[in-house]
C-alpha cells in the first residue's frame, strides 16, 4: 500500500467526522497528521530534537516505536507508522478498517489529553472496568500505565462510536454504558 491509499483513507476518516467535531480538533491544533514508515519513538525523537525540544526518554522512544499510530501533544501532530508490521501483514479490507480506526483513536486522544489532562487514575481504572468487553481487554492486554487508561478508553470509544455512526448508527448503541458514552460530552466531542 502506497503513501497516498493511507493518506486517502485517514483524510476520508476525517471527512466522516461531524463539521463540529473537526472545528473542536483544528481548536486543540489535532488537525494536522503524517503518515510515515518508521518505528514513531524514532520518528517522535528525531521530530523533537530538530524543533529544538527535549528529547524523550528512552522508555517513551520504546513503547512509541511498537505503536501503529500516536497523537504527539508537544507537536500538536498525529503520526501513522504505516510500515508497521501490523498494517503491512493486514489483507486488504482489514488494513482499511484498522487505518480509519487508527486516525479515529488518536484524534479522541488529542481531545481527551486535553480534557483530562489532569485526573484520578483510579477513576480510569474503574471506567475501563465498565467498558466492552473488547474495549476492556484492549487496554488490559496493552500495557498502559493507570494513569494513561482515562485517555485509551475515549480514544478506543470515540473510534467505536465513529465507526457506529458511519455505519449509520449514530448516537449511543445500547452496550455502550451510558457513564462511558457521557465522557464524550467532557472531552467537547
Ligand atoms: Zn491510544
Amino acid at each position: 500500500m502506497g503513501e497516498d491509499e493511507t493518506q486517502t483513507l485517514v483524510q476520508l476518516a476525517w471527512d466522516a467526522l461531524p463539521r463540529s467535531r473537526r472545528r473542536l480538533l483544528e481548536q486543540v491544533g489535532a488537525s494536522r497528521w503524517e503518515i510515515v514508515e518508521r518505528p514513531l519513538g524514532d520518528v517522535v525523537f528525531d521530530l523533537l530534537r530538530s524543533s529544538g525540544r527535549r528529547a524523550p526518554d528512552s522508555e517513551r522512544i520504546r513503547s512509541e516505536n511498537e505503536a501503529l499510530g500516536i497523537w504527539v501533544p508537544e507537536l500538536r501532530l498525529v503520526l501513522i507508522n504505516e510500515g508497521h508490521r501490523e498494517i503491512r501483514e493486514a489483507d486488504r479490507s482489514t488494513r482499511e478498517a484498522l487505518l480509519t480506526w487508527l486516525a479515529w483513536h488518536e484524534w479522541g486522544h488529542a481531545l481527551s489529553v486535553t480534557a483530562f489532562s489532569d485526573h484520578d487514575p483510579s477513576e480510569g481504572a474503574r471506567l475501563v472496568e465498565l467498558a466492552p468487553a473488547g474495549i476492556r481487554e484492549r487496554i488490559r492486554s496493552g500495557g498502559y500505565r493507570r494513569n494513561e487508561y482515562i485517555h485509551e478508553l475515549i480514544a478506543e470509544t470515540y473510534a467505536l462510536l465513529m465507526r457506529e455512526r458511519v455505519q449509520g448508527r449514530p448516537g449511543r448503541p445500547r452496550w455502550l454504558p451510558n457513564e462511558i458514552y457521557q465522557l464524550m460530552a467532557r472531552i467537547g466531542a
